[in-house]
């Protein structure tokens, strides 16, 4: 049971976004079309892809500006964005990757190709979203059978508490804020309270028994799953 990555096209030309989103669609991602910057920030400020395919020449606002804005956006700052565009020239290339942008791909592109690339930025910036078995200390995540084990012994998780244990274990060993866990295994930081964070923080670490110390509060910061969690410092959430 993978979680579907949520793929944001900025592209004001329908046949092309069509084209794209029918195929993510068949690849097991999730597409958003959004015809503007505009639209785009709205989609972004709604639900937090977990990368953009960006035009480079939109109507308003240029894709260079909007990769800008969102690099320079601590909310938006992880979020690959890939450069679409017909040029190919050298200068517009390093100006896409100067403005933030991950990868570069000029029109027109193979689908194979785009989704090999869409593959890759996602591999290194949302690997929950790729990786289907992940182990961690004593801990092992089994996304497509939707299995969690502590020491081999089958444990079990909710669906929430599943989704969060596979962000944080693809994550390791870094402080996680509550509105960034939101954000990323909520996929909404609007209209959920922080306090849910801390409610299956909670649960998870109950549910993994022994294996709940790996999921650490950091006082003030947020909370971080570690293989080797410091003994005695564990804090109720
Ligand atoms: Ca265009």
């Amino acid at each position: 049971m993978k979680q579907q990555p949520r793929i944001l096209i900025v592209e004001d030309e329908p046949a092309i976004a069509e084209l794209i989103a029918v195929n993510l669609r068949h690849n097991g991602m999730a597409p958003v079309w959004a015809e503007d910057g505009e639209s785009a920030q709205r989609e972004i400020d709604a639900v937090l892809p977990d990368a953009i395919l960006l035009d480079w020449m939109l109507p308003g606002q240029s894709g260079v500006v909007l990769a800008k804005r969102w690099r320079a956006d601590g909310r938006t700052r992880a979020v690959p964005i890939l450069m679409l565009t017909a040029r190919g020239d050298e200068p517009d290339k390093v100006a896409g990757l100067d403005a933030g942008a991950d990868d570069y791909i000029t029109k027109p592109f193979s689908t194979q190709e785009l989704l090999a690339r869409i593959r890759a930025v996602l591999r290194r910036r949302a690997p929950e979203k790729t990786e289907e078995h992940v182990t961690l200390g004593g801990l092992m995540l089994d996304a497509a059978a939707h299995r969690v084990a502590w020491q081999g012994r089958p444990l079990k998780v909710g669906p929430t508490e599943f989704k969060l244990l596979h962000f944080l274990m693809t994550h390791p060993e870094r402080v996680h804020s509550r509105q960034q866990l939101l954000d990323r295994v909520w996929g909404d930081h609007v209209f959920i309270e922080e306090r849910t964070v801390d409610v299956h923080v909670k649960r998870l670490r109950e549910a993994l028994g022994a294996g709940g110390a790996l999921v650490e509060t950091v006082r003030g910061a947020g909370y971080r799953i570690t293989s080797q969690p410091a003994t005695g410092s564990r804090e109720a959430a």
